[in-house]
């Protein structure tokens, strides 16, 4: 066991992206810095295990939190990136559409790029080719921003950069609790001034009466990935028109820094919050997510029942992602696709049964709880994580933290 720490200024709860700028910040400001994190290393949840993408910014709405934090945030990703040396390839992001729908939503995309200040351009079918020469569609939506990095190694390099200016980690331990200014935790119990919660997948639990309200329910985005000889297909990032309905991108095809191409991911209700096999399962998770309300209303709605039959399908079938694959690139087969890794994304769902789309933070007078770090959380690492430092300031000065 760790020698007992002495009392920190703040204390962070978890070292994925969030937790881990949040450190950062708060070291830089020359606050005293511990981070709790349950496994032995940084990142090895849903910053760990993503598509691995700066997004530009040109899907999100206008006005939302996570808007403003993607837009800055993507810009101050690649210079961190290549400053530190952490792989980064901007290729850019084309969004496929098939029909007049799809077109449909090209243009809101364009819209919410253009009130977000991201470049985006639109493509006719027939130029489509010149930027990929294996995708095909009526038209497209190309933005040039959009980048592929090493997420993993990203943290670590943010870790490191808190380490230096004088955060402390300390590993394999678990917050069981947060109480005003203290954190009950497997190794025992910690005192700060202010508790901070970005615990991810496991955010809600340690909220507790701060949550009443919403729950994380998990959904299992799963990946295959093209055989080597077949990563020739596509060059930078292909997505498919997304169902603005549900926040989730859809189908994509993207190249990754190693060169790997990844397709999907899918977005499956998980068995378990850490359960990334199909077979895999929680039940106590699987209880809390059955049990609410919130997922029973979700539930009887027919798009988001479409969605979970057509899901099932994709999880089980490598043809079926082939099949959605294919529509952006006919060249490709079936038998291009193996098998690839799956991340679980922390998705807040309201009693009421509402996907909730935005970033979302509640505070007590000594303790920050992030409830709804979602995608694109990493590419929004900066700014939020720069954000709580200063909101944890706020409460450390014995004032309101500053709203997100
Ligand atoms: C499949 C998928 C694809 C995605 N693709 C992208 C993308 O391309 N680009 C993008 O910008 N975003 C993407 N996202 C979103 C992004 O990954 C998340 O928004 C972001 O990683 C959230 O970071 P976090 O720090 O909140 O959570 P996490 O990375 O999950 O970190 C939380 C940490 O808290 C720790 N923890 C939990 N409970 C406790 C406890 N009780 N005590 C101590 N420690 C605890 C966990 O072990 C974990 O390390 C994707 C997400 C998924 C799942």
């Amino acid at each position: 066991m760790e020698g007992e720490p002495v009392e920190p200024d703040v204390l962070v709860i978890g070292a994925g992206a969030i937790g881990t700028s949040t450190a950062y910040h708060l070291a830089k400001a020359g606050h005293r810095v511990q981070v709790v994190e349950k496994e032995s290393g940084p990142a090895l949840h849903q910053s760990g295990r993503n598509s691995g993408v700066i997004h530009a910014g040109y899907n999100l709405k206008p006005g939302s939190i996570k808007a403003r934090y993607c837009v800055e945030g993507s810009r101050r990703l690649r210079e961190y990136c290549k400053r530190r040396g952490v792989a980064v390839e901007q290729g850019g992001i084309l969004v496929v559409a098939q029909d007049e729908t799809e077109i449909a939503t090209l243009k809101e995309l364009a819209r919410r790029a253009a009130a977000n200040g991201v470049a985006a351009r639109n493509v006719d079918g027939g130029d489509i080719p010149n930027l990929e020469p294996e995708a095909r569609g009526v038209q497209a939506l190309h933005a040039p921003e959009a980048a592929s990095f090493d997420a993993r190694s990203y943290v670590h390099a943010l870790a490191s950069d808190a380490l230096a200016a004088g955060a402390e980690f300390l590993y394999d331990r678990k917050a069981t609790a947060i109480d005003e200014g203290r954190a009950a935790t497997s190794k025992g119990p910690i005192s700060a001034k202010v508790v901070v919660n970005c615990a991810g997948l496991h955010a809600d639990r340690l909220a507790k009466r701060l949550a009443p309200d919403v729950r994380i329910i998990p959904f299992r985005g799963y990946y295959a990935e093209l055989v080597p000889a077949r990563t020739g297909l596509v060059r930078s990032h292909i997505y498919a028109a997304p169902d603005l309905r549900f926040p989730f991108l859809g189908v994509h095809l993207s190249r990754r820094v190693d060169g790997r191409v990844i397709v999907g991911p899918g977005a499956m209700l998980a068995f378990g919050r850490e359960a990334y096999g199909f077979f895999e399962a929680n039940p106590r998770d699987l209880v809390a997510t059955l049990g609410w309300p919130g997922f029973l209303r979700l539930s009887l709605t027919p798009p988001f029942r479409r969605l979970i039959r057509s899901e099932v399908r994709k999880s089980l079938s490598l043809r079926a992602i082939g099949k959605e694959a294919q529509a952006l690139v006919p060249g490709l087969q079936a038998k291009d696709l193996v098998p690839s890794y799956a991340g679980n994304r922390a998705q807040l769902v309201s009693r009421n049964g509402e996907l909730v789309d935005d970033i979302v933070v509640r505070s007590t007078r000594r303790a920050i709880h992030v409830l709804n770090a979602v995608s694109p959380g990493l590419t929004c690492s900066l700014p939020f994580g720069e954000h709580l430092a200063a909101a944890a300031g706020d409460l450390l000065e014995g004032g309101p933290p500053r709203a997100p």
